[in-house]
């Protein structure tokens, strides 16, 4: 349902030269002359998936895609790793707005130098396997998401981005039966009324 985003975004030596150049960081991306660097990154998350890091939603309509930071850009936050490219995947509109993600704290303090040492307080898109910390309910028109082992990251991630509404439990099952369709498996009259409901994203 959600799934592991396999990490893949490369840069040329010279290209992370330019970044490295411009840190401490404290503008926007827009600020720097790197547009052409965001336009690669952005390319290569854009082949890479299809679905949100976060609710596993396929990008479609008001679930459309962003980048998106990881740990927060923000002055407050961590704008070190502005350009830590692990640090960087594709969100939906949804997860990454203002009251949902934002700039809500998503690391351990105090956090680590490195990247990667440090303490994510929510699952990672690339660093922790969903597989590890969620379990899938399969109840027919919905399928209802759990914490697996108590993992707190998972509960945080199901409370910040709401992973456990109705309506985002209806969107999966009525995605999974669009696959079942998909892989012509039969499915019944009652199923098609959910397929239609999914195809027809709701306003959020
Ligand atoms: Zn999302």
């Amino acid at each position: 349902m959600i799934q592991k985003i396999p990490f893949v975004l490369k840069l040329t030596i010279a290209e992370y030269k330019r970044l490295i150049a411009i840190r401490p960081w404290n503008g926007k991306w827009s600020d720097g002359n790197i547009q052409d660097i965001v336009t690669r990154i952005r390319g290569q998350l854009v082949s890479n998936q299809t679905c949100c890091a976060y609710c596993g939603l396929p990008f479609k309509g008001t679930r459309d895609k962003q980048i998106e930071h990881i740990a927060p850009k923000a002055d407050y936050r961590q704008p070190q790793f502005t350009f830590t490219l692990w640090n960087l995947v594709l969100s939906c509109v949804y997860c990454n707005n203002l009251i949902v993600k934002g700039t809500k704290p998503t690391i351990q303090l105090p956090a680590h130098r490195l990247y990667k040492k440090c303490k994510f307080i929510i699952v990672h898109p690339y660093i922790h396997d969903p597989a590890d910390f969620y379990d899938w309910i399969d109840v027919g028109d919905k399928i209802v998401i759990q914490v697996k082992n108590n993992k707190v990251e998972a509960r945080n991630s199901i409370e910040m981005f709401g992973l456990d509404s109705e309506e985002m439990s209806e969107l999966r099952a009525g995605i999974s039966l669009l696959q079942k369709q998909k892989d012509q498996k039969p499915i019944s009259g009652l199923d098609e009324a959910s397929v239609q409901k999914t195809l027809n994203y709701p306003k959020l």
